[in-house]
């Protein structure tokens, strides 16, 4: 696929190169059924395990700050993560 088909496709560079991509990714959301805390923690680990795998997390972090993403993990952190941290550099 060529640069400007991914373009036009609405899909930015860096999500090609995500390791998320594929079966794996129904980890990084919350299933559509109530989920245990201890389900929870363990499946954003898998997903935490991913990320650090993962070429583009820099550019997924950042792009999920920018959107106010309120959901699943994005670059390696959970939406409380995220918002503690966007919390964090409006402080400073
Ligand atoms: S950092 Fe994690 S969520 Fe973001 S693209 Fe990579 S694997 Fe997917």
């Amino acid at each position: 696929m060529s640069a400007q088909q991914i373009e036009d496709q609405g899909i930015e560079l860096w999500q090609v190169k995500a390791e998320c991509r594929g079966p794996q990714s129904e980890v990084f959301f919350p299933p559509p059924q109530f989920e245990r805390k201890v389900d929870r923690l363990q499946r954003e680990r898998r997903a935490k395990r991913i990320c650090d795998q993962c070429a583009v997390m820099d550019q997924c972090l950042a792009y999920s700050l920018s959107i106010r993403e309120p959901h699943g993990i994005w670059g390696g952190l959970n939406e409380h993560e995220r918002k503690s941290l966007l919390e964090f550099a409006a402080l400073n």
